[in-house]
C-alpha cells in the first residue's frame, strides 16, 4: 500500500526532523503508525479543531506527520506530491496543466491554499490524500468530470474572456455571448451551466480561481 501524500512529501523533502524533546513511541492519531512519535499538544494549538478528523484515538503525532503541521497555514505553497516526489509552485495556476489533464492517478496528490491569503488558517498537508485535491477546508476526489470542469474554466476566462465577476452569476451576460461567433454560443452556454455545481462549494470555486488566474511572471 502507498504511504499518505503527507509522508511522502515529508521523505521526498529529506524526512526532516521536528523541534522539541526526543520523540517515543507510540500510535500516531493521525496516521496509525506505530512509530516515534510526539504529544500533539507539542505541534497544534489549545484551539485546534482537527482532532475529529483523527482516526486512530492517540493525540500523538508521528514525526512525518508532525512535519505536515510544522509549517503555518498562511504560509502554505501550491504543491503536487507524489509517491517519491513534492513539487512546491510559486503560483497555483502551475498546477492547472496536470489538473487539466485528467484524473489524478491514484499516485499523486494536490495542494492548493486559499486564494485569499487572510483565509489560509488551516493546514492542509495533514489533509492530503491519494487522487484527490486539498484545499482549505475541503478534500475533493479528482475525477476526469473535474478536470473537465476546469479546463471549461479556463476556456472561458482566457479564451472567451469572462472576467472572474461575470463568473459568479449562474448564466453568462448576453454580450458576452453575442461578440462571440455564432458556433461558439452552444460550448459557452454548456460550460458555464456546468460550473453551476462548484459555484455552490465556495472552497472549490477559491481553488479553480487560483488554478485558472493568469500566470504570475
Ligand atoms: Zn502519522
Amino acid at each position: 500500500m502507498l504511504s499518505d501524500p503527507a509522508a511522502a512529501a515529508w521523505r521526498a523533502a529529506g524526512q526532516p526532523t521536528v523541534e522539541g524533546p526526543p520523540p517515543t513511541l507510540g500510535k500516531c492519531g493521525r496516521c496509525g503508525a506505530t512509530d516515534l512519535t510526539v504529544a500533539s499538544s507539542r505541534i497544534v494549538s489549545e484551539f485546534f479543531t482537527g482532532f475529529e478528523a483523527w482516526p486512530y484515538g492517540s493525540r500523538r503525532l508521528c514525526v512525518p506527520c508532525t512535519w505536515g503541521y510544522t509549517n503555518r497555514p498562511a504560509d502554505a505553497k501550491p504543491l503536487l506530491i507524489t509517491t517519491d516526489t513534492v513539487t512546491e509552485y510559486s503560483d497555483a495556476s502551475h498546477l492547472c496543466e496536470v489538473l487539466t489533464a485528467g484524473a489524478l492517478p491514484a499516485n499523486s496528490a494536490v495542494v492548493v491554499p486559499a486564494f485569499n491569503k487572510l483565509r489560509r488558517r488551516h493546514h492542509i498537508l495533514p489533509t492530503t490524500q491519494w487522487a484527490h485535491l486539498a484545499t482549505d477546508t475541503l478534500l475533493f476526489p479528482w475525477d476526469t468530470g473535474a478536470a473537465q470542469r476546469l479546463a471549461d474554466l479556463a476556456w472561458l476566462r482566457h479564451s472567451v474572456g469572462a472576467s472572474w465577476s461575470q463568473l459568479q452569476r449562474a448564466a453568462p451576460e448576453p454580450k458576452l455571448i453575442t461578440t462571440r461567433p455564432h458556433q461558439s454560443w452552444p460550448r459557452i452556454l454548456t460550460a458555464w451551466t456546468q460550473l453551476q455545481p462548484w459555484r455552490r462549494i465556495p472552497p472549490l470555486w477559491d481553488a479553480a480561481r487560483s488554478l485558472t488566474a493568469p500566470p504570475k511572471p
